[in-house]
């Protein structure tokens, strides 16, 4: 199907993308990547008076380092973060996490803005987000503001952001040095959304857990930061009995629903599964293995 008509504008910076959003009242879209939105468009889902094309937009695609964390223009393409040198040294975790997001060209094109502004719950970027508690920086006509995970993703491709705001900035804290990590999912086909996926941190001084982030994708409205787990973790350490506590943990942890693709007892399970092998090949990166 074709989309609906609707008017098309190319700001050249933020500003006037805001003043175009501002001037259609919260009946224009902001288009980055296109790689939901279009679908969306195209089966009519969405049906805006506009959209505000982001792509000429230079000053918001980047990766910088500072002050402990990397920050990520919204426009950045999934594919440079796949294989920015910055990102494996500081934050591997979203560099493993980015090789599970779609297929090559849907990388090519979709940005680290959009996958967070989308909210698909089954996404990876948004369960890294929350693993990793990073931030995004958000403007709007009434100024800027920062916002926390559990801030932003309100439920099922909901966030708190206005029809006239603009995603600028994710801002994520540079993983410890020597933490081990691992992105874990199951979805039907490689490329697929994940049915469930587990997003795991843990960095180790001597025998004990400095840190632990768990974080799942898929198997909620939005992700979810499982703390009780990462706590068990903290107590108890990374013998395999603490491993299979923690993954038990986090399986009471989620309220998963029941959809097409898969039952709520099936997420619940998956969870738990998942959650054990992310912990397993975190804990022997943190120990210095493969
Ligand atoms: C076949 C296929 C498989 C896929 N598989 C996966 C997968 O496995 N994992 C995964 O995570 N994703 C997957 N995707 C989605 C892909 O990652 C998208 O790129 C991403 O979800 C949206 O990013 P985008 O830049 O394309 O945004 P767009 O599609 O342009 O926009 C998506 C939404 O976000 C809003 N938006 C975009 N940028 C901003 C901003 N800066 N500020 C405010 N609002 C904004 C738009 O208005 C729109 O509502 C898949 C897509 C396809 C087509």
């Amino acid at each position: 199907m074709k989309p609906p008509r609707f008017d098309y504008h190319a700001p050249a910076s933020v500003e006037e993308a805001l003043g175009l959003l501002v001037r259609y009242g919260g009946e224009a879209k902001v288009l980055a990547g296109g790689q939901s939105l279009m679908p969306l468009l195209n089966f009519r889902l969405s049906r805006p008076a506009a959209l505000v094309d982001l792509n000429r937009i230079a000053a918001l695609a980047y990766i910088r380092e500072q002050n402990g964390h990397v920050a990520f223009g919204a426009m950045t393409r999934q594919r440079a973060i796949e294989f920015s040198p910055v990102v494996k040294t500081k934050l591997p975790l979203l560099t493993e996490a980015t090789q599970w997001v779609g297929h090559l060209p849907i990388r090519s094109r979709g940005t680290i803005g959009g996958s967070i502004a989308h909210a698909d719950p089954s996404a990876e970027y948004p369960a890294v987000l929350t693993a990793l508690d990073g931030d995004v920086v958000v403007r709007g006509p009434r100024g800027e503001r920062t916002l926390k995970p559990a801030d932003l993703f309100q439920t099922y491709l909901t966030t708190s952001l206005e029809a006239d705001e603009i995603l600028t900035e994710v801002r994520l804290p540079a993983m410890p040095a020597r933490a081990g990590y691992a992105f874990e999912e199951f979805a039907r086909r490689h490329g697929d959304f994940a049915i469930v996926g587990v997003a795991a941190m843990v960095a180790l001084d001597g025998g004990r857990v400095r840190e632990a982030r768990l974080a799942t994708a898929g198997a909620g409205p939005v992700p979810v930061r499982l703390r009780a787990a990462e706590d068990i973790l903290v107590k108890e350490g990374v013998d395999e009995r603490a491993l299979e506590a923690a993954a038990v943990r986090a399986a009471e942890l989620v309220t998963p629903d029941s959809d097409l693709h898969a039952t709520a007892a099936y997420r619940t399970n998956l969870t738990r599964v998942l959650t054990q092998r992310a912990l397993v090949r975190a804990v022997a990166r943190a120990r210095g293995g493969a």
